[in-house]
């Protein structure tokens, strides 16, 4: 644990719109000098904690993020880890999501606070929401008690509110408020004073040391059904030799079409040694599987409840678990057991 009585924050550039900048002259946006960051950022100083910034070599739009990136950014945190009570992830808001959850999965026994951040308008923009979201952001990250940070895992901080990072999801392309948390209620709401929800927050152990795990099985896929899906689509995507695991999204508590090629279909699939997990297409609620008729057989033929995760959520634990080899015996029950927070 860090004796200083400042905390100690490392800011992780990986790029978006937030580190764009306008060229006044062409008015295109540009990527920003990461190094003249504090400088154009003067509150920044205010600010009750020593900063360190550290960016991607070459930062990117976050569309262009994978798993070998969150593999990046969580070896930056894990060689960092000791240094610093805490870490803000500059990050795009199109993948924040994504990554936010990846990142809780690979970052095991996590006791110091990971805050990923972003903004809809460039930090140079006159009306930008940037400044806010990572002073705040910062703000939040340097929270302690008693030398121990507040904040003990992954999160998402967007217009006034912190997240479960693994419980968000990106609603609006243009809204300052961008992001919500469907199924889990806010960490923290900024206000005059910020206010921190804390029987939510993760009671992490400080004592555990930290586990990367730095593998992400990327032979999966998400399916979104609607009506008229057909059999030979279906039957194409099922059939890809490499396949091991399918995010299913399906309608309502978690119901699907009773064809008879359809249940057939799956349920080859689960016992070809395929991981099909059940995620509800609406924006908020839980799959229940028996619940309505049409979710009877889902259940019957072995397909895992993703209850109320959001499916970027269902989609990085699904790699994650793939990735460390968990037994086909065990999947199931790991995979509807909450982890990181991420399901009820
Ligand atoms: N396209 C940008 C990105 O995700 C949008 C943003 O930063 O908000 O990198």
């Amino acid at each position: 644990m860090n004796q200083h009585s400042k905390a100690k924050i490392l800011l992780i550039y990986t790029g978006g719109t937030i580190g764009m900048m306008k060229d006044f002259e062409t008015g295109a946006l540009k990527a920003f000098n990461f190094k003249k960051l504090l400088t154009r950022i003067p509150e920044l100083k205010l600010l009750e904690c020593e900063i360190e910034t550290i960016s991607f070599e070459h930062p990117i739009d976050s569309s262009n993020m994978n798993p070998h990136r969150w593999v990046e950014i969580a070896e930056i945190i894990e060689s960092n880890y000791d240094s610093f009570d805490g870490f803000v992830v500059l990050h795009g808001s199109d993948t924040m999501s994504y990554s936010a959850s990846a990142l809780s999965f690979m970052l095991e026994n996590l006791s110091k606070p990971v805050v990923f951040t972003g903004s809809q308008l460039p930090i140079g923009d006159l009306r930008t929401d940037a400044k806010e979201n990572m002073i705040t952001a910062i703000q939040i990250a340097a929270l302690q008690k008693n030398g121990v940070p507040v904040i003990r895992e992954v999160c998402l901080y967007f217009e006034y509110k912190l997240y479960r990072g693994n419980r968000t999801t990106k609603i609006n392309a243009e809204h300052f408020n961008a992001f919500s948390s469907p199924n889990f209620p806010p960490l923290v709401v900024s206000g005059v004073h910020l206010k921190i929800n804390h029987e939510l927050l993760t009671k992490s152990s400080i004592s555990k040391s930290l586990v990367v795990h730095k593998y992400m099985d990327t032979n999966v896929v998400i399916i979104k059904l609607f009506p008229g899906i057909n059999e030979s689509v279906l039957h194409a995507l099922f059939s890809m030799p490499e396949l091991k695991g399918v995010v299913l999204e399906t309608y309502g508590a978690g119901n699907a079409p009773t064809d008879e090629w359809f249940v057939l279909l799956l349920k080859k699939a689960i016992k070809n040694g395929i991981y099909v997990i059940n995620v509800t297409q609406c924006s908020g609620g839980s799959v229940s599987m028996g619940h309505y008729e049409t979710s009877t057989l889902l259940k019957k033929i072995g397909v895992i409840s993703g209850k109320d995760i959001t499916t970027e959520a269902a989609i990085t634990k699904l790699m994650y678990l793939i990735g460390q080899n968990v037994s086909a015996k065990v999947f199931k029950t790991i995979f509807e057991t909450s982890l990181r927070g991420e399901l009820s």
